[in-house]
């Protein structure tokens, strides 16, 4: 059977998962929820969707007593995944959540715990996990290829535009680029060397304090230590284009991604040659693949619940500690 997804924000990033899903032989649109009627209308047309599936933001909670959904995939900005997989959640739905999970890491605990106590899944937006070249580089990790490894280098970042965006307001964005696009590089050293930072350094430069206000990061650069000696260097930026590569460096060969985690094609090589899986559109791979994780319950082969994004805040808030304190910070996961 399909997972039956609604989706709630049907901004850019909803509308893209919404095309995507519709190449997806395991998860079927079947609800929004919205706060904008025409968009509803719209939507409503273009993928048969029922009026009984379409919601707004003061009613959704109804979605309870609605048994032809599976999910809700939350859209919207930052500071709203919050209370919004809560309710989700008391509505005994699965959530899907996207990236960051929410702005802090007790935000992040609550949710957890929220889908736990509720007998839903919590599964975090993260595509890459579901990238068929990302996926040939972590294979070939585990499989010893890269012999030690001993360094990550990740560079995650965009000239971003419009500064009245949310993305630039920290009531609804939690931060700035780090939020945003620096999640990357966090979640790719993971990905990447195969195990957990133990403690981070950081750096904040701001170019443009009218654009990026007080609690709006625009430059962070931070370098994680793994156990082992492992390191890993990374830049988090909203000021500068062409930046999103990926490499990594062991003892007996590297990976080199570019791009890394934008839409695709994901390009690269290895010291064995060129990174050439076909591409498939990410979004679609990933809706395949959680439908099959939330209604076969293969949760423990793919790093995309919530708790893989818990620790991905646990280390922003370190972050932005590093960033206040100067000092190394440890990083506890725990
Ligand atoms: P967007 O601004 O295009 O869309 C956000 C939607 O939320 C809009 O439709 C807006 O109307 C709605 N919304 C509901 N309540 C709102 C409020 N109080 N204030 C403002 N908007 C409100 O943003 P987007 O680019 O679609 O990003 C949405 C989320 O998706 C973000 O968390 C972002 O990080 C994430 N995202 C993930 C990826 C990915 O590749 N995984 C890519 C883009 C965005």
């Amino acid at each position: 059977r399909m997972l039956r997804v609604a989706i709630m924000g049907l901004g850019s990033y909803g509308t893209r998962v919404a095309e995507a899903m519709q190449d997806s032989k395991k998860a079927k649109l079947v609800g929004v929820i919205s706060g904008t009627p025409s968009k509803i209308s719209a939507w409503q047309e273009k993928y048969n969707i029922p009026s009984k599936n379409c919601y707004n933001y003061e009613n959704f909670d109804a979605i309870k007593d609605n048994p032809d959904i599976d999910a809700v995939y939350i859209i919207t900005p930052n500071a709203l995944h919050h209370p919004q997989t809560l309710r989700v959640a008391a509505a005994r739905k699965h959530v899907i959540c996207e990236k960051p999970m929410a702005l802090n890491a007790e935000q992040g605990r609550e949710m957890v715990e929220a889908c736990k106590n509720a007998g839903v899944q919590l599964l975090v937006g993260y595509r890459m996990h579901f990238e068929a070249n990302t996926l040939e580089v972590i294979r070939m990790r585990e499989a010893g290829e890269f012999g030690e490894i001993k360094f990550f280098q990740g560079l995650s970042g965009f000239k971003i535009g419009d500064p009245s965006q949310w993305r630039l307001n920290k009531e609804l964005a939690g931060g700035g680029a780090m939020m945003d696009i620096g999640i990357y590089s966090i979640n790719g050293a993971r990905y990447m060397i195969g195990k957990e930072p133990i403690w981070v350094t950081a750096q904040e430069t701001k170019t443009d304090p009218v654009k990026f206000k007080e609690g709006v990061d625009e430059t962070i650069l931070f370098q994680f230590g793994f156990p082992e000696g492992i390191v890993a260097s990374c830049l988090s930026t909203y000021s500068m284009g062409n930046l999103d590569r990926f490499f990594l460096n062991g003892t007996q060969g590297f990976a080199e991604m570019q791009p890394s985690t934008g839409y695709g094609p994901i390009k690269g090589k290895t010291h064995k040659g060129p990174l050439d899986n076909p591409h498939i559109t990410h979004q679609t791979v990933q809706m395949d693949r959680m439908a099959e994780i939330i209604l076969e319950g293969e949760t423990a082969k793919v790093p995309v619940d919530g708790e893989e994004g818990l620790k991905d805040l646990i280390i922003i808030d370190t972050i932005y500690k590093a960033v206040a304190s100067g000092r190394k910070e440890p990083i506890q996961l725990g």
